[in-house]
């Protein structure tokens, strides 16, 4: 009569988004763009349309061939899933046997090696080196000496901000029998995508998120874009209805309308290149020691007291997010990069004293 929680769980603690009510929330990488009204009636006028009493298409077939229209892949190469977590959950719970080995790189995606712990695989972790970035060399020179059963990791990479080219990719792709398990959810800000190839590897998973460019982190809603008999794989192994009917029917209509994601995306780029550019009036100040050049939403930057700067923020109400030594922060609004900027002058003056 006493259910003890096995140690693997017993002692863990709920995903630490930082909560409370703070004015400025450069934290999660979210696009700062809410859909205009015309798209946001659109949801609405389409929601109303949903048969709630019913399950949802357990394929979401009209969802995954408009996805595969604006991106240009092949309708049956994809699978939606309740954001891309829920996918890397699937992948790693199904395609890889308990202790089967998962190598990650870091610093990339925390959330990697935390499903990889749940689901009882043996984490290898390759550090990247001072440049931040991977050589293929450096990657299959890695997989060769540890033969993992997968390889995860994100491009262009959060936190690094920073890309791989294609042609590196494929190179690690074709050079390996491991799953590669390639997280392009920040690609629309960059082009080095290999996507177009995706169908052509039998070890290749691409993920693509609508949580970050497409400003729809609230429906949670992720594909994966892989080879046929990958795609028939995880289509055995994910629950039947895993992405709600009105998650799709709102995933319709945002692909429907691609000039509108366009759109969002350059005006997202042009807050980033903004909010980098005006983060380089830091570089070569006492304590700042590098801001890296973004392929993403995101920016960057390495500071001897990130902690101290990182707690100074908070108490100006602003969030960024920080790891280590660093602090990575989303791309706002004009006005919350400005807010950002004024606070970070202010502090990094009194660090630098
Ligand atoms: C934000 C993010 C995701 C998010 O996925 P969801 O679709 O919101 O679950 C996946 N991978 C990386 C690297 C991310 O930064």
């Amino acid at each position: 009569m006493t259910y003890e929680l096995n140690e693997k769980v017993r002692d863990l603690v709920p995903y630490d988004a930082v909560a409370g009510n703070y004015k400025i929330r450069l934290d999660a990488n979210e696009s700062f763009l809410e859909p205009g009204v015309t798209l946001k009636n659109q949801f609405l006028s389409a929601i109303s349309d949903v048969k709630f009493n019913r399950y949802p298409d357990p394929m979401a077939k009209e969802l995954c061939e408009k996805f595969a229209r604006y991106y240009g892949v092949h309708p049956e190469s994809v699978v939606a899933g309740n954001g891309s977590d829920e996918l890397i959950t699937v992948i790693l719970g199904a395609f890889l046997r308990p202790g089967d080995k998962l190598m990650t790189f870091s610093p990339d995606f925390s959330m990697y090696r935390f499903y990889g712990e749940i689901y009882e695989k043996t984490n290898i972790v390759t550090e990247k080196n001072e440049n931040l970035i991977l050589t293929p060399g450096e990657v299959l020179d890695a997989v060769n000496a540890n033969k993992p059963a997968a390889i995860i990791l994100s491009n262009p990479c959060s936190p690094t901000s920073l890309v791989m080219k294609r042609e590196a990719v494929l190179h690690i792709v074709e050079n390996t029998d491991a799953l590669v398990i390639l997280d392009e959810a920040y690609m629309d800000f960059s082009d080095q995508s290999i996507l177009d190839s995706a169908v052509q590897y039998d070890n290749l998973i691409i993920l693509k998120t609508c949580s970050k460019a497409l400003g729809l982190a609230a429906i949670r809603l992720g594909f994966a874009v892989s080879s046929k008999k990958i795609v028939k794989a995880l289509h055995s192994v994910r629950s039947p209805y895993n992405v709600n009917a009105m998650t799709q029917t709102i995933g319709c209509v945002i692909f429907s309308n691609p000039g509108d994601i366009r759109s969002a995306i350059e005006e997202i780029k042009k807050a980033r290149d903004g909010l980098y550019q005006s983060l380089l009036q830091f570089e070569g100040q006492r304590g700042v020691k590098r801001i890296v050049k973004p392929e993403t939403n995101f920016v960057l930057i390495e500071l001897e007291r990130a902690e101290f700067v990182y707690n100074e923020l908070k108490e100006e109400s602003i969030i960024v997010r920080r790891l280590g030594d660093y602090l990575r922060i989303t791309a706002g609004t004009k006005e919350e990069n400005e807010s950002l900027i004024q606070a970070l002058s202010k502090i990094i003056r009194r660090v630098s004293q």
